[in-house]
C-alpha cells in the first residue's frame, strides 16, 4: 500500500480553497441576525465588485441549474420565441429548459467540439426578429469549447432581445465585460472557479433583462427575481440560505479579490495552454481543437483505447478524479480541468500521471514529453515566483 491522496480534478465541483473550507465549520449561525447579514452583503457587494459589473446580483441556495431556471421562469412567458445557440450537453440543457416552461425555442446547434458562430445567430436573429432571448454557454464545459460571447453581445444587443449567458465556467477563465459586452443575463455556480462545494448559484442581471421581468407570466415561486432583489438589498435572502456556503464563499472572493479576477482567468488559460502543448506534444488529439476553452480541455481518447480507461486508472493509481465525456462523447473524450485552485503543481503530477497511463495501456510515450511541454510553457510565461497565499 502506498499512501494516495484524493485528488479532485474535475471542471465542477473543483478543489476547494483551504480558508473557504474552514470558514463553513461556523455556520451554526441564524441567518437573521447582524453577523450573518454582514456576510451575506460582503458577498453580494464582492460578486459586484468581481464580476465587475453595475448590474444588480442575486444569488440562489442552489446548484448552477437553478440560475437558469430562475432566468426562463422570471422573464419569459409561454410561447415566446428565443434561440439557443448550442454547443454541446449544457447548451441541450438550454433548449430542453425553455421547451419544459413552452418557449418556441428555435435551437442553433453545431456538432459537439465546435463552436456556435456569432453570425449564425445573426442570421437567426434576423429571420426571427420577435425573438425576446438569446442563450448560450459561454463556456461549454462538456466539449471543452469556448464562445466569442463579445461578438455574439454586439449581435443581440443591436435587436429587442436579451442575451443571457451561462457563464457557470466562462467566470474566472476567460475575459467577460457583463456591461460593455450586452451580457444582460451571466450566470455563475459556486462549484466552479469560485472554489467552494456546490449548491449556491448566482445571475447578474440589467436593465433591458428587468424589464422582461415586467411582461413574464410564467408561473414561479421559489426562484422569484424581484423577491430576491428586494431581500438582497436588506442583506438578506427570501428564504433560508445555504449559511455553510455563505460563509465559504465571503472566504474565497476575499482571496479572488486579493488575486485580482484578471489574474484567476491568467491561471486558467496558462494552465490550459500548457495543457494543450502537452497533449499534442504526446501525439494526442484535442476535442475542441478550433476555439478551445480554458475551463478545461478536452482530449480524445487514442484509437482504440476507451476514455473510461484513462478516467479509472487516474483514480486507482492516483486517486485523481476526472472528468469523462458526457452523454455520446462518454468513452471517447477526457477533461483536464482549470478553472479555480489549481496550480502548475497539479498539472505536473496530472501529465507525468497521464504519460504513466497511456504507456502502460499500449500507448506509445516517451516519459517526460508532455511534462516538458508543461515546463517550457512556465519557463516561456515567466511564472514570478510569489509567496504562497494563506
Ligand atoms: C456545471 C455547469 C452547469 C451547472 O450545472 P449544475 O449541476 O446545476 O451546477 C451549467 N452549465 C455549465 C456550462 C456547467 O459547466
Amino acid at each position: 500500500m502506498h499512501i494516495k491522496k484524493q485528488r479532485l480534478l474535475t471542471p465542477g465541483p473543483t478543489p476547494l480553497y483551504p480558508p473557504a473550507l474552514h470558514a463553513m465549520m461556523a455556520s451554526d449561525i441564524h441567518h437573521r441576525t447582524e453577523d450573518f447579514r454582514k456576510a451575506y452583503r460582503s458577498c453580494l457587494a464582492d460578486l459586484k465588485e468581481v464580476l465587475h459589473t453595475s448590474h444588480d446580483v442575486l444569488l440562489f441556495a442552489a446548484s448552477g441549474t437553478g440560475a437558469m431556471d430562475a432566468t426562463v421562469s422570471n422573464l419569459f412567458s409561454k410561447g415566446d420565441k428565443v434561440i439557443v445557440g448550442s454547443a454541446g450537453k449544457f447548451g441541450e440543457r438550454w433548449a430542453e429548459m425553455a421547451r419544459a416552461y413552452g418557449l418556441d425555442a428555435n435551437v442553433v446547434s453545431v456538432p459537439y467540439g465546435q463552436v456556435v458562430r456569432p453570425g449564425q445567430l445573426e442570421e437567426a436573429l434576423a429571420r426571427e426578429p420577435a425573438t425576446k432571448g438569446v442563450f448560450v454557454q459561454a463556456s461549454e464545459t462538456s466539449t471543452g469549447a469556448a464562445h466569442d460571447v463579445q461578438a455574439m453581445g454586439r449581435v443581440v444587443a443591436k435587436t429587442g432581445a436579451i442575451f443571457v449567458v451561462d457563464a457557470i465556467t466562462g467566470l474566472g477563465t476567460m475575459p467577460l465585460n457583463i456591461d460593455g459586452w450586452g451580457l444582460d443575463v451571466l450566470i455563475g455556480g459556486s462549484q466552479k472557479a469560485f472554489m467552494i462545494p456546490p449548491g449556491l448559484a448566482l445571475l447578474s442581471i440589467s436593465p433591458k433583462a428587468w424589464r422582461l421581468s415586467e411582461t413574464s407570466t410564467l408561473p414561479h415561486y421559489y426562484f422569484d427575481l424581484k423577491k430576491e432583489k428586494k431581500s438582497g438589498e436588506a442583506g438578506e435572502s427570501s428564504w433560508t440560505p445555504a449559511t455553510s456556503l455563505i460563509l465559504a464563499l465571503a472566504e474565497s472572493l476575499r482571496y479572488i479579490k486579493q488575486l485580482g479576477m484578471e489574474q484567476l482567468v491568467e491561471n486558467a488559460q496558462l494552465l490550459a495552454h500548457a495543457t494543450r502543448a502537452a497533449v499534442v506534444a504526446m501525439g494526442l488529439e484535442l476535442f475542441s481543437p478550433g476555439s478551445p476553452a480554458a475551463s478545461a480541455t478536452a482530449v480524445k481518447a487514442p484509437r482504440g483505447m476507451d476514455s473510461g480507461v484513462i478516467i479509472k486508472e487516474f483514480r486507482n493509481r492516483f486517486g485523481a478524479i476526472i472528468a469523462d465525456g458526457q452523454g455520446t462523447m462518454k468513452g471517447q473524450i477526457f477533461r483536464i480541468a482549470h478553472l479555480g485552485y489549481f496550480d502548475f503543481a497539479d498539472l505536473f503530477g496530472v501529465v507525468a500521471g497521464l504519460e504513466i497511463i497511456l504507456k502502460a495501456n499500449g500507448f506509445p510515450v516517451t516519459y517526460g514529453t508532455g511534462v516538458a511541454a508543461v515546463e517550457q510553457v512556465y519557463e516561456q510565461a515567466a511564472v514570478k515566483p510569489q509567496p504562497v497565499h494563506a
